[in-house]
């Protein structure tokens, strides 16, 4: 029995989790292949060109690994915590890949990680014991307890606001992150933030109801007076992206930050995209000369 995973989307959270999990139970686990423009290719001609990149990337993985397993796993999130919700894109992709290909297991998660996925390993084992411990012993990974990061004064310091799954794909985020690092940022993210930071629901954060972008806001404000800018990257068609970063930017201006927002899709060329960042780049280092 092999079940693929896409490497995409909410793989970049709770991947070792299902990885885990799945290896527990016995079963053959496939990752699709690091992002590239074969995928992306894939992804392309499975959607709408309208809808977000991070949806076409884990479009373009499904369809990589549809051949190559006897199931795809992908699990919906609904919402988790006090009925925080992940976007309405990340929920209706599986309804969607699920119109052209039944070959699909897709635990609901509301919340509770538990139940759905002991029915999966149920559905797959047919023994209750197995799909018990398998999820007992692989909850281990689902822990993301962090310490607050250091931030040394006598380095310039980047916040990269973006979701996990933009910043932890190399194809999307690669540039980026080696234009901050080749002049010498140290690179700050939401994944180095612990929970009682991102869960925050003070202030205009309780108002999100969207579980990710609550994190997104939360990162920004605690990070606004520690480093000396803040680079917000949005894919180009992300309705809650596009509202919140907005509300960032605006306090950034209020505040006289340095914010620079990025909007990112398939046709984002490397040349403007660096051209962008090391005129940003330009501007930190000067008000940190200036300061
Ligand atoms: S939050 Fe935005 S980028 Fe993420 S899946 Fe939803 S629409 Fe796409």
């Amino acid at each position: 029995m092999k079940v693929g995973i896409p490497r995409a989307l909410l793989y970049y959270r709770y991947g070792n989790f299902w990885n885990r999990f799945f290896s527990e139970l016995g079963v053959e686990v496939i990752l699709s292949p690091k992002t590239d423009k074969t995928i992306l290719e894939k992804g392309l001609g499975k959607v709408s060109s309208e809808v977000c990149l991070p949806i076409k990337v884990i479009c373009g993985h499904i369809e990589e690994l549809k051949d190559k397993v006897d199931f795809v796993f992908l699990p919906r999130l609904v919402y988790l915590g006090d009925k925080l919700y992940a976007c309405p894109k990340m929920i209706g992709i599986v309804d969607i890949v699920g119109l052209n290909f039944s070959a699909l297991l897709r635990p609901k998660i509301k919340n509770d990680f538990f139940l759905p996925h002991f029915q999966v390993g149920l559905a797959l084992t047919h023994n209750p014991m197995k799909s018990f411990l398998a999820y007992q012993r692989a909850k281990e990974e689902l822990k993301f307890s962090k310490t607050i990061p250091d931030f040394p004064s006598d380095q310039p310091k980047i916040g990269l606001i973006s979701h996990f799954y933009n910043l932890g794909d190399d194809f999307i985020a690669h540039d980026i992150i080696a234009t901050f690092r080749k002049n010498g940022f140290l690179i700050y993210t939401k994944e180095d933030l612990p929970p009682t930071i991102l869960e925050n629901s003070k202030g205009f954060a309780g108002k999100i109801r969207w579980i990710y972008e609550r994190e997104l806001y939360n990162a920004f404000n605690y990070y606004l007076d520690k480093i000396d800018g803040i680079c917000n990257i949005i894919s180009f068609g992300c309705g809650p992206d596009s509202l919140v970063g907005e509300i960032m930017a605006d306090k950034a201006k209020t505040l006289n930050r340095p914010f620079l927002q990025l909007i990112i899709d398939e046709h984002t060329g490397r040349a403007g995209l660096i051209t962008r960042l090391e005129a940003f780049i330009e501007l930190v280092k000067k008000r940190i000369v200036a300061n």
